[in-house]
């Protein structure tokens, strides 16, 4: 089977290269309306997958969020069609998709999903047709700027790499009326059918049920990475997380199988706390409880054996310096800007401001810290702390993830289940209740929701 699509592939394209594939490349000629000369060179025709085909999805257009029914238009020659099977918002989408400000532009919410391969572009190389595969929130195109430098999790194709003006990522479906639909970050994930340039496709080759491989597109992996790519946890070291959401649960359990010495978690959700006690959390804060007095609380617990300058101890005197010098090896703030009130416990600060601080405060020096919920404030930190401490601040876009040499080794850790990508899905819903699970993420009264295609 797997050689039939190879030798499948293999005819395309060198039918492509002669019949011109400058005929093919022209873009919107592609599929949509092409002479049947054309349409027949097209590997989305061979492989069944036809522009025009209609399929359903979650739509934000108008004031509205809701299920729709939508036609597919023409895809680039380095876009795949990937028939979804399951996907998992992303907080960060949940305001603007559950807005009810009038908007201009229909289109499907999420950056993220996953999927089986359905149908290639005539340049595509990555992925095949049948491969079942993550679409990530970031791509790695291999050959950007920030990929050759070692930062895929910047990838050009993701960030920087439009014109002024130009729309990266043109409308991939129409309602039956015409209006065109734009996928949320040229990926959107929550419609029977997406398209995805290949660069933000990694195809996987395992069993393993499409719920759990779909949290490797975002969430699961992005707080993992944190303690795995970039910035690298260390057995024995002391591991603080703030934000025991989808994304901080991913980065307690690196510090669980990086063999950390203890795993802090800051969270004000009571049953949060609690679940990230079953994935490695060696001990659980409230912040409001805490208040102002939790940097020094986790500075406390970060204490160590003693304080002795000449047999490994921490310093441990009470000026200044020796205070802001105690603390965590490994601090990563996963909190983030809180957009909705939640139905559980809200943050102390929605802005997000002040965990941003706390983290840095609490962070030893000579340590490292990772900022993966922004806040869309100012931020400042003592200029005196940023040049003497030695903390390595961390950006922490998707953890420091590239997604290509990543994805396929978390997908190994779930199979052997050192990851654990059962538990943290807490609720399940259909495409018809998609909207449903936009809400519940909002309200923050679920883990991670997935829904699943059928
Ligand atoms: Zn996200
Ligand atoms: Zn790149």
């Amino acid at each position: 089977m797997e050689n039939g699509s190879n030798q499948k592939r293999r005819l395309t394209r060198r039918h492509v290269l002669k019949s011109g594939a400058a005929a093919l490349g022209s873009g919107a000629a592609l599929l949509g309306g092409a002479p049947a000369a054309l349409a027949a060179q097209a590997p989305g025709v061979i492989t069944g997958t036809q522009t025009g085909r209609t399929f359903r999805g979650l739509v934000r257009h108008g004031n509205t969020l809701d299920v729709q029914e939508m036609r597919l238009l023409s895809i680039d020659p380095r876009q795949v069609v990937i028939r979804s099977t399951a996907v998992a918002p992303c907080y960060t989408i949940v305001r603007g998709a559950l807005s009810t400000n009038t908007i201009r532009r229909a289109e499907v919410p999420n950056h993220c999903g996953f999927g089986v391969v359905e149908a290639v572009g005539a340049q595509v190389r990555r992925v095949q047709v049948g491969d079942r595969v993550v679409v990530a929130g970031t791509s790695q195109c291999g050959q950007c700027y920030q990929c050759l430098h070692g930062r895929p999790d910047y990838c050009q194709f993701t960030f920087f790499s439009n014109a002024q003006g130009v729309e990266p990522f043109p409308p991939f479906a129409q309602f039956v009326d015409g209006t065109p639909v734009y996928a949320q970050a040229g990926i959107g994930g929550m419609s029977e059918i997406m398209t995805a340039f290949e660069e933000y496709c990694v195809p996987v080759f395992t069993d393993l049920p499409a719920a759990q491989l779909t949290l490797l597109g975002d969430q699961l992996a992005s707080g993992f990475a944190a303690g795995h790519a970039d910035m690298r946890f260390e057995p024995g070291s002391d591991v603080v997380v703030f934000g025991a959401g989808p994304v901080g649960l991913g980065a307690v359990q690196a510090g669980r199988v990086t063999g950390a010495g203890q795993v802090i978690v800051v969270d004000p959700i009571k049953y949060r706390r609690e679940f990230s006690m079953k994935l490695g959390a060696t001990t659980t804060l409230d912040p409001n409880a805490e208040g102002d007095g939790i940097v020094e609380r986790i500075r406390e617990l970060c204490r160590g054996a003693n304080d002795r300058r000449f047999a490994g101890g921490v310093s441990w005197g009470r000026a200044g310096n020796a205070v802001m010098s105690r603390g965590a090896d490994f601090v990563v703030e996963a909190a983030g800007l809180q957009t909705m009130p939640p139905k559980v416990e809200a943050q102390p600060d929605p802005t997000n401001v002040k965990t941003v601080q706390q983290a840095w405060d609490c962070t030893k020096a000579g340590g490292h810290v990772m900022l993966m919920g922004f806040t869309l404030q100012p931020v400042s930190f003592p200029g005196v702390s940023l040049a003497l401490l030695g903390r390595t601040i961390h950006p922490g876009q998707q953890g420091g993830l590239h997604v290509m040499r990543d994805i396929p080794r978390y997908v190994k850790l779930i199979e052997k289940g050192i990851i654990d990508a059962t538990s943290v899905i807490t609720k399940r819903y259909t495409l018809a209740e998609s909207r449903q699970a936009v809400q519940d993420t909002a309200d923050r009264t679920i883990i991670t929701g997935v829904i699943e295609f059928t």
